[in-house]
């Protein structure tokens, strides 16, 4: 069951659907120490980014299906940002108003494959790409004073934790990394914003419970199925 094709981006407040199209997904990898030293990886001189399309987005709310025979499928929970309007060489003193919301998304990561691309250095779409690998939150309604906030998130697999997450560790901060991709890819209404996964990955299997929780704002019960 793929249901990127009936997804819709929703605000938690609202039972409407948000009315902006569904665009591609800009994610950084390497942006919390903890998790570079957990894959020991090397700490990188520029922020390491990559794109899933839209088809790769779907609903949190809905039971997540892994690939089955691709080797391990591991968890990434990260805080994603909606974008509201376009963002091209944005600064980042002034794009908060662009934000249209804060939510979490699963940068789901077929670690295999990924190891063996990384290996023949080749590009990690097999990877991290495939339909059905960005499942997504509603959003918490962006607003100025959240650029002040840190968030807080977790993701507990049937009853244990296993991932903390807190804003204020990451390396490059949430409004300098937008303005950053910026530069890079032009940021339009209805994309979505990855911003790193702190430590924690590890493989997911089907009839797994998961639970996520983004602190003081909401939580999501799910479960893993096979794709
Ligand atoms: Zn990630």
């Amino acid at each position: 069951m793929l249901n990127s094709i009936s997804y819709q981006h929703c605000f938690t407040s609202e039972l409407e659907p948000i009315t902006l199209k569904v665009g591609k997904v800009v994610c950084v990898g390497r942006n919390y120490l903890d998790h570079i030293k957990e894959l020991k990886n090397e700490v990188p001189s520029q922020a390491i980014y990559f794109i899933k399309p839209s088809t790769s987005i779907c609903d949190m709310h809905r039971p997540i299906a892994i690939p089955r025979d691709k080797g391990e499928c591991h968890n990434e929970l990260e805080l994603a940002f909606l974008i509201g309007e376009t963002l091209k060489n944005a600064q980042p003193e002034t794009l908060s108003k662009s934000i249209a919301g804060v939510g979490l998304g699963l940068d789901l990561t077929l670690r295999d494959e990924q190891s063996a691309l990384k290996a023949m250095g080749h590009p990690w779409e097999r990877a991290k790409a495939f339909d059905g690998a960005c499942p997504l939150s509603h959003f918490v309604r962006w607003d100025n004073k959240k650029s002040k906030e840190h968030f807080q998130f977790t993701l507990t697999i049937n009853g244990q934790r296993r991932q903390y997450g807190d804003s204020k560790m990451m390396m490059r901060p949430i409004l300098e990394l937008i303005a950053d991709m910026s530069q890079h890819f032009t940021l339009e209404a209805g994309d979505v914003v990855l911003s790193g996964t702190p430590k924690g990955v590890g493989a997911l299997h089907t009839g797994d419970k998961i639970e996520v929780s983004l602190q003081g704002y909401f939580e999501i019960t799910s479960r893993v199925v096979s794709a």
